[in-house]
């Protein structure tokens, strides 16, 4: 078994989790119809703070959902739940689940079947919303049901803005790649450690002119990204790249217009 890399953000520990990689033409990332292959890891983010174990993300769950076969390929040998048990923790211990925004390979463990059973899932309405207008077939639009039977039964909670979802872990809405997409800040000040979701998913999202085919709003999504970032430097916070396969944790330092990455 792999080990599964850990870091202390302040007073809370953060655990680098792994759900995969997965393999998909670059025309479904950037558009166009690029036929060469992209690679992406999952890497979901444990964190102890105080009695709460928060999650950020979940990775793609127990199989590639139906609507991306024949598109994605997933690869693993290991999920996130052998790497959660690596970490010393079972499924239900788990207290919290932040989800940056409703596609497919963010939200796998925590709906659909939702295989956290102590933990609720919080949700940003407006990414909700949006994910209803998404077209038939759309991963977002996939998740909808259930969120909104989560909502009903009481185990998922929307969010309206930004917030503490719990003691040193904070939300800050930042949207782009999708509407009402989050950021997720651990600890604060000279402490801090940021988890960027897709806002800027990998090392190649550090050049913020790079638009990607998958971002709904690339204008808001390249000021947010810089803006995050930037912030980001400032606070010489650790930056957790979910969608990185190497190196997912990384200290940026702008460098003209764009953004250098040294791994922490
Ligand atoms: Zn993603």
């Amino acid at each position: 078994m792999a080990k599964v890399r850990s870091f202390e953000a302040g007073s809370a520990k953060v655990y680098i989790l792994d759900d995969g990689v997965f393999v998909t033409d670059a025309g479904n990332l950037f558009g166009g119809s690029k036929k060469a292959k992209i690679k992406g890891a999952m890497r979901p983010v444990l964190i102890e703070a105080g009695d709460h174990l928060v999650l950020l993300d979940a990775g793609f769950g127990p199989e590639l959902p139906e609507i991306l076969v024949g598109r994605y390929e997933l690869r693993r040998d290991e999920d996130m739940m052998d790497h959660l048990k690596e970490a010393g923790y079972g499924a239900g211990d788990v207290t919290h689940v932040i989800l940056s925004h409703l596609d497919a390979d963010h939200v796998g463990w925590a709906l659909e079947p939702p295989s956290l059973p102590n933990a609720t899932v919080y949700v940003q309405r407006a990414a909700l919303e949006e994910a209803r207008e998404m077209p038939e077939g759309d991963g977002r639009r996939e998740a909808v049901p259930a969120v909104e039977k989560g909502v009903e039964e009481g185990w998922c909670e929307l969010l309206e803005g930004n917030g503490e979802v719990v003691p040193g872990i904070r939300v800050e809405v930042r949207s782009g790649h999708s509407e009402g997409h989050q950021v997720v800040w651990i600890g604060s000040g000279g402490d801090a450690a940021l988890y960027t979701a897709d806002l800027a998913p990998a090392r190649i999202w550090l050049d913020p002119d790079l638009i990607a085919g998958v971002d709904t709003d690339p204008e808001a999504a390249r000021k947010n990204r810089i803006e995050v970032l930037t912030e980001a430097e400032e606070k010489n916070a650790p930056v957790i790249l979910y969608h990185e396969p190497k190196d997912p944790v990384v200290r940026v330092r702008r460098e003209g217009d764009k953004f250098e990455a040294e791994p922490v």
